[in-house]
């Protein structure tokens, strides 16, 4: 599965982070669009050039180029400090 995250355009839900298994799935996407992956990397790594959000831009495990994304830094106690696009890109649509 391929999709796309640039802001303001739709994600699809998919199971991921929560699990034991899934360190590096994604967890939602932030006011601004961006996803929110877990603490690691798609490879199991850590991520190291997190930007002041906690964001930077890489593979993730549903994208076949890198691209911006936020990783849960579990020492900072907080999902990210600051978003890197504008809050309210994101779509929202009614459970069916
Ligand atoms: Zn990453």
């Amino acid at each position: 599965m391929v999709a796309s995250f640039s802001p303001g355009v739709e994600v699809p839900r998919r199971p991921g982070f929560g699990s034991d298994l899934d360190l590096s799935g994604l967890v939602g996407v932030l006011l601004d669009g961006y996803p929110l992956y877990g603490p690691v990397e798609r490879d199991g790594s850590s991520p190291e050039d997190l930007d002041a959000c906690h964001g930077h831009v890489g593979l993730t495990p549903d994208t076949e180029r890198a691209e911006y994304h936020y990783h849960l830094v579990v020492a900072a106690r907080s999902v990210a400090p600051c978003l890197r696009g504008h809050a309210g890109s994101v779509l929202l649509r009614p459970s069916p």
